[in-house]
């Protein structure tokens, strides 16, 4: 007797075949027979009504740990057929927590409007946390080279001592042992700004010895966009890790196109038996923080130190003619993403040259009064890459879906990237069925067997008997994506249901409240 009996499919397996028409029968939450079923009886029945059955699309880049326990049902991500995310990203994490430095890791996590009751302090303490909550979908963990960093030495802007490097790597090692898949890095924010190659070929090296990979936002996505993907590229073969380039892109219209040259040093390292892939989101527009924008000093000590160099009138007027050097800035394509004080609403979704009018100022002097009025750096999104680059990235053989965005739901408000609620069925919709950028199957692939494999779920990504029954049925003709920059808490059109674990928990526009998720630690899965 199966528990679910699913009739009249289009699958698309998730292996970048083509579909094939077919039924798909599952109990104890596995798959257990995929085609024919014949007479096999099941306590429920679905009709997909030629409609596409995929595998749960596993998400290689998210935020998710810093909201997950403010929003386990992560409404953002199951509308979208999400059903397992890996988070971790950008050398942040909300873990491991050092007592005495929590404020700095606290405070370097604004970049995410997010509360967060810091009441663990271990990897595995902030795993079993999560799982008290009643998660929806699946979590990969990372362990965050800048979290590590700031346990071991807060935000200082020099190499780490033996001892303090010897610190990190038990870190390092504490979580893998908890179950990451591997480290990320934020090389273009502080502290991670603060580290030198050689610090992270040594941290890498210990998450060799766990199997686990390299994620890394690189130092430099701009100008500096090949050296930093050497520099990447020579932090896994040094440390004997594969490796992960994060949400690849060249901003600033002045790189456009380099991710051809980018993409083709990928593929030449490849051919040298390197072992890299990237993740892409389906968005010109970033998100990070406005400190992005201030000189890397400017965050030695931390955010709190920030806030006292701002409120110090002589330091202020200094960072501001630091930080205006920089010409190629358009403020027009900046926005305000979210800000803590209630009375600074209005400015969400401004962007910072709007600001400077309302501010009746320079924008960058607007910003950095918004940043002390608020209390705190806030987050911003900026239009900076080229669409024909998007496509160009996202048709690489090497390249999977990641979102870059997080769990949350209608109820945090403020104006967030689209990306977190809309990037897969964005992929589906613009990119698969409007401009045919990929074809259907293998953009599946990029969102399900491909980062599976990456991520080492072997029992999930495809559909075949024996794997885990994380799936859901959409509309080819229908699917698509709804969040807008303007309007980003917008749930996706086209999916039918989202099963996690053969348990529904999304259907018909709504979450279901199964809980089905929970964190998938490396190595005893
Ligand atoms: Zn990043």
């Amino acid at each position: 007797m199966l528990d679910w009996r699913i009739r009249n499919a289009r699958i698309v397996d998730g292996s970048g075949n083509p579909w094939f028409h077919g039924e798909v029968g599952i109990r104890g939450g596995r798959i257990v027979a995929v085609g024919r079923l014949g007479d096999a009886r099941a306590s429920l029945e679905l009709d997909a009504e030629d409609r596409c059955l995929a595998p749960g699309f596993i998400d290689a880049h998210t935020h998710s740990d810093f909201s997950l326990p403010t929003f386990p049902r992560s409404e953002s991500r199951i509308s979208q057929g999400v059903t397992t995310e890996v988070g971790g990203n950008c050398g942040f994490a909300p873990f491991p927590v050092e007592p005495t430095r929590l404020d700095l890791l606290r405070d370097s996590s604004s970049f995410i409007a997010a509360s967060l009751s810091w009441e663990w302090r271990t990897a595995a303490d902030f795993f079993r946390h999560l799982e008290t909550k009643p998660l929806s979908l699946n979590f990969i963990p990372l362990v965050a080279h800048g979290a590590v960093r700031i346990a071991a030495m807060g935000f200082d802007r020099r190499p780490p001592s033996a001892d303090e490097l010897a610190r990190m790597k038990a870190l390092v090692a504490e979580g893998m042992e908890a179950g990451a898949a591997g480290i990320s890095s934020g090389l273009a924010y502080a502290p991670g700004i603060f580290a030198e190659t050689e610090e992270l070929v040594e941290l890498c090296r210990v998450v060799a010895r766990y199997g686990g990979l390299y994620a890394t936002h690189m130092r430099d996505q701009e100008a500096g966009l090949l050296d930093s993907v050497e520099e990447s590229l020579r932090v896994g073969r040094e440390a004997g890790v594969p490796v992960q380039i994060s949400h690849h892109k060249a901003m600033g219209e002045a790189y456009w196109g380099r991710v051809r040259d980018s993409l083709a040093r990928v593929d030449e390292a490849r051919a040298a038996g390197q072992d890299v892939t990237l993740d892409v989101y389906p968005y010109t527009a970033v998100s990070t923080t406005i400190t992005r924008f201030l000189p890397p000093w400017t965050l030695e000590g931390g955010v709190g130190a920030l806030m006292e160099r701002l409120r110090t009138p002589s330091v202020r007027a200094q960072i501001l003619d630091e930080a205006s050097a920089d010409r190629s800035v358009k403020w027009e394509n900046v926005r305000v993403a979210a800000v803590r004080k209630p009375e600074h609403a209005p400015y969400e979704g401004l962007t910072i040259e709007a600001l400077g009018e309302a501010f009746e100022s320079a924008p960058l002097e607007a910003a950095v009064g918004l940043i002390v009025a608020d209390g705190a750096p806030f987050p911003i999104i900026r239009f900076i890459m080229s669409e024909e680059d998007v496509q160009y990235v996202l048709r690489h053989p090497a390249v999977m879906i990641g979102s870059d965005g997080y769990a949350m739901s209608p109820a945090l408000g403020s104006k967030p990237h689209p990306r977190s609620y809309g990037t897969f069925t964005r992929v589906l919709g613009e990119y698969v069925r409007e401009k045919k950028v990929l074809s259907l199957e293998e953009a599946v692939r990029k969102m399900t067997a491909f980062p599976a494999a990456r991520f080492g779920l072997w029992d999930r990504g495809l559909i075949r008997p024996g794997q885990v029954a994380d799936l859901l049925l959409f509309d080819p003709q229908r699917i698509r994506d709804a969040a807008t920059f303007e309007d980003p808490h917008r749930y996706s059109e086209g999916v039918a249901w989202v099963m996690v674990g053969g348990q529904m928990v999304w259907q018909d526009g709504q979450d279901t409240g199964a809980v089905a998720g929970r964190v998938l630690r490396a190595g005893t899965e």
